[in-house]
């Protein structure tokens, strides 16, 4: 096997481009859409060719072996045309895999995917390990294994990435939960999506662990379907388990093999119940990975929050602006109302991805007093709170949301922008949304 043509010249195309070339391959990347200069001048500098504007068949059907990247739907022409000629397709994840004897800790799931991968990288640098940190976060995996020399991944895996996994194995998965989320790429169908998510345990043998959460039933209703290799070990709020982590009275325990390890809630850096999962995950990976109870507690208790994910922004004459823009879907907006203790002025809105609010309603009812929706097409907001949110008005804007969202509230409230959807109609994805969000509250 000689070429290799990758599709897509972003983080995840370029990274993998660079390997190839180091591997020795003959390397072609084309990218349909327009290669930021950045990129531009990395393949420059590894002496890669490429194209971008188009795909060119006599360019990429005569490959060995395709690396898609992540953001490239499976319905893409062009993915069909190497499908009909029975060329394979890998992830970049999958590609850089073979190349990489390090541990590997990987992590999945609909939500709490950055914040439970940042932790655990936290938590292993503080322990004084040589780890990298990839996947959908910072640098790419493959960019990494080309030219770095770490003994431990922490790697952050959409499903989209798990898509074109095959041989790829993880020393620890985790999957953090699994609610409805991107099913428009999933044929509208969520047994499609769960499976694509536990492809993160596939080839894994008994002596790697599998970290899940045992209250999130869909999980459970299809790990109770196939056969996981690996040893289980689930984090709960309801209950205790033997191997695990679980919450008694005020305290966070984590069990594995002889060895436990407790420190109170109230000690943890991040708040909320969604984060007492998060950080009881990235607890169980430390203690697999042999980190010290008193390092775990420091940095359970020391990590900052990662921005866009429940974000203090400001608080403006005891007005309290909140920025949990990550939160695209309806499950992470559901943990982002949940935790909230103010009377919710909340601004949502965007592009939809098939979201069913219901779920929603009741929190709504409870705490908030004013919506402001901020999308293209807002009716299904309208539709869904309007008995039970008694003011809802539409902006086009973060500035004109802020704006709107500082008269309508008063002090002791909170302003807290959750949009329950993606970013895509008015903004150029989540992170141009919080960050216009953050310079709309501090020029208020
Ligand atoms: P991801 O990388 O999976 O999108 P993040 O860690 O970036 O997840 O968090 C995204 C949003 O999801 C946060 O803003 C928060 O509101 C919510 N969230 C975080 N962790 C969880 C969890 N364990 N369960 C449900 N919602 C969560």
């Amino acid at each position: 096997m000689n070429r290799i043509v990758v599709l897509g010249g972003g983080e995840s195309g370029v990274g993998a481009a660079v390997l190839a070339k180091t591997k020795g391959f003959d390397v072609f990347l084309s990218d349909r859409g327009t290669i930021s200069p950045e990129y531009v001048s990395e393949l420059e500098k590894w002496n890669i060719p490429f194209e971008q504007g188009q795909h060119t068949d006599s360019l990429i059907l005569n490959a060995d072996e395709v690396i898609k990247s992540p953001g490239i739907p499976s319905t893409a022409e062009i993915v069909r045309k190497l499908e009909d000629k029975g060329i394979h397709i890998i992830s970049e994840i999958e590609f850089a895999g073979r190349y990489d004897s390090a541990k590997k800790i990987c992590i999945t799931g609909s939500n709490g995917k950055t914040t439970t991968t940042s932790l655990i990288y936290y938590l292993l640098q503080q322990a004084g390990l040589n780890v990298g940190l990839g996947g959908n976060i910072g640098k790419s995996y493959a960019y990494q294994v080309a030219t770095a020399n770490h003994d431990i991944y922490v790697l952050e895996l959409s499903s989209f990435q798990l898509d074109n996994m095959y041989d790829f194995k993880a020393d620890i998965a985790i999957i953090t939960n699994i609610t409805p989320d991107h099913l428009d790429r999933y044929d509208h169908k969520m047994e499609n999506y769960v499976k694509a998510k536990f492809r993160i345990t596939r080839n894994m043998s008994d002596d790697d662990c599998f970290i899940f959460c045992s209250d999130d039933e869909i999980t459970i209703n299809h790990l109770n379907q196939i056969v996981v290799k690996a040893k289980k070990l689930p984090f709960t709020q309801k209950g205790e388990v033997e191997q695990g982590a679980f919450v008694k009275d005020d305290k966070m325990v984590v069990r594995y093999n002889d060895s436990e390890c407790d420190m109170y809630l109230q000690e943890l850096a991040l708040g909320g119940k969604h984060n007492i999962y998060n950080s009881m995950a990235a607890a169980i990976a430390a203690k697999v990975m042999d980190v010290d109870n008193s390092v775990i507690r420091s940095s359970l208790s020391t990590f900052q929050a990662v921005e866009h994910r429940l974000e203090k922004v400001l608080s403006i004459g005891d007005v309290l602006y909140v920025n949990d823009s990550k939160a695209t879907n309806v499950d992470a907006a559901w943990y982002a109302l949940e935790c909230q203790t103010r009377p919710v002025v909340w601004i949502v809105g965007g592009k939809d991805k098939g979201n069913d609010y219901a779920p929603l309603v009741p929190l709504a009812k409870e705490k908030v007093k004013a919506m402001i929706c901020m999308g293209v097409d807002n009716a299904k907001f309208h539709d869904s709170f309007k008995d039970v949110v008694p003011v809802i008005k539409d902006v086009t804007s973060a500035q004109d949301a802020v704006k709107l969202a500082s008269e309508l509230s008063v002090a002791g409230d909170v302003v807290l922008l959750s949009p329950c959807c993606a970013s895509f109609d008015l903004f150029k994805n989540y992170e141009d949304r919080g960050r216009q969000f953050k310079e709309a509250v501090r020029n208020l």
